[in-house]
């Protein structure tokens, strides 16, 4: 295992960064900054996508024939970590990392000129239909039916919990085509085009009073049979070929960079006569998430290795999901701490998820920490449960 950078890698590094100063604005990193949700504003990280497209970097994660940079993991793994920590919001997945990804491995000829360069070019914006109600972590309990006529299926049921549905062009879904076998057979990956009649998207607010997931209704929703990736009856495995990319690790960028933030507020708050920055008991949290996240960032680099070295990253993600996560919720805990009772005013709810401070009581830079603390609680959930990866690390990595 070689955790070093190599020169080759160190001037990579520094592309990235000459990057970052020239075309990372003022404006995209301060809506990114006060950002409560988990997704930064669709205009602003399109704007950024648009950004990284012209550059030829936006595929960072694909493959040189699809349109991407053929980057090695370890440079798909600077470029996050210098992204993250000059506060570039996180490029939305649900097209590059994860739809992407399957179409290119098991789409046919006309799915990839079809829906690639779409979506490298921010034309074509996806989000992720797996979840129903009843099936989360036990995903292969999913109902949604798609029933073949002729040329076309026709699907009806619901998914919930959809991040960004409500501003999405397209949907791939996991729909059930055969209820014979086992509960994981007769699953089948289709892709729907968020136009199509019958579709109707209803927002749940959160408790952060954001509107960031759905539940989409699909009735008598008629999509082609050509919008089918793979073989019918085969989606669970397609399912689970993007769940690894989703709970692929390289957070820890984003982590240092949450913690400046704690560490500008901490340093702004007084308390009795010194900063809060100074309080025994603040700087010894501040030091237990740093030492977290140096031991985060030496398994990331682990799993980076071995990847780059040709292997799977192994149950190795789920560490970093559990742990990540645990890192992520208390870092805006300790925020909620630092402001006392300024964190207690919730500002009003803006469509856009960047905290507005206009009517904020406190100093501004306290808006966005009470929306972020509550958005947090779903780190926890979405992406996989932590109870789902410790049990995964109970199995695969203690072998209990
Ligand atoms: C903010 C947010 C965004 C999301 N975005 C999307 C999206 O875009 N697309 C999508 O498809 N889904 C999305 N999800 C759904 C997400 O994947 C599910 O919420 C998650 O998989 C958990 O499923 P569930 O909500 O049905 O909870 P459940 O599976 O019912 O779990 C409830 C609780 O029981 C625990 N539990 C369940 N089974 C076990 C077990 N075997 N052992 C121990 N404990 C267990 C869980 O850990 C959890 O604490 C999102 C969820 C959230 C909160």
């Amino acid at each position: 295992m070689d955790l070093a950078l190599d020169s080759e890698t160190r001037a990579f590094q520094q592309e990235v960064r000459a990057f970052l100063d020239e075309q990372l604005t003022p404006d995209i990193r301060e809506a990114t900054e006060k950002t409560t949700t988990v997704w930064v504003d669709k205009d602003v990280v399109m704007e950024w996508h648009r950004r990284l497209y012209r550059k030829g970097w936006v595929g960072y994660f694909w493959p040189k024939e699809y349109g991407g940079t053929g980057w090695s993991p370890t440079q798909q793994y600077i470029f996050l970590q210098e992204c993250a920590q000059a506060s570039a919001p996180r490029l939305i997945p649900m097209g590059l990392r994860y739809v992407g990804p399957v179409i290119f491995t098991f789409g046919t000829q006309e799915q990839k000129d079809t829906f690639l360069p779409k979506i490298l070019s921010g034309e074509h914006y996806w989000c992720q239909g797996y979840s129903e109600p009843g099936a989360g972590s036990d995903l292969a309990s999913l109902k949604m039916r798609a029933v073949r006529d002729g040329d076309e299926y026709v699907l009806n049921g619901s998914k919930i919990w959809t991040t960004n549905a409500h501003m999405a062009d397209w949907i791939f879904c996991l729909v059930r085509t055969d209820n014979s076998g086992k509960k994981q057979e007769g699953i089948t990956f289709v892709l729907v085009d968020m136009k199509t009649p019958g579709i109707k998207v209803d927002p749940i607010i959160t408790l952060g009073l954001d509107h960031e997931v759905n539940q989409v209704f699909f009735d008598d929703v008629r999509i082609p049979v050509s919008n089918r990736v793979g073989d019918e009856g085969q989606g669970w495995s397609y399912g689970k070929f993007l769940l690894e990319f989703e709970r692929a690790g390289g957070a820890s960028g984003e982590y240092k960079a949450a913690i400046r933030k704690l560490k500008a507020i901490a340093g702004s708050q007084i308390n009795g006569q010194q900063s809060l920055l100074r309080d025994p008991h603040f700087e010894t949290e501040i030091a237990k998430l740093e030492i977290g996240v140096m031991g985060l960032e030496m398994t990331e680099r682990r799993v980076m290795s071995r990847v780059a070295a040709g292997q799977r990253p192994g149950p190795e993600g789920s560490v970093l999901s559990a742990t990540g996560v645990e890192i992520n919720q208390r870092i805006s805990e300790l925020a909620v701490e630092a402001m006392d009772y300024y964190a207690a005013p919730l500002p009003p709810p803006d469509p856009t998820g960047i905290a507005n401070d206009d009517n904020y009581p406190g100093p501004g830079y306290g808006a966005p920490v009470m929306g972020r603390y509550l958005n947090k609680r779903a780190a926890s959930i979405y992406g996989g449960a932590k109870e789902i990866q410790r049990e995964i690390i109970s199995k695969a990595v203690l072998h209990l």
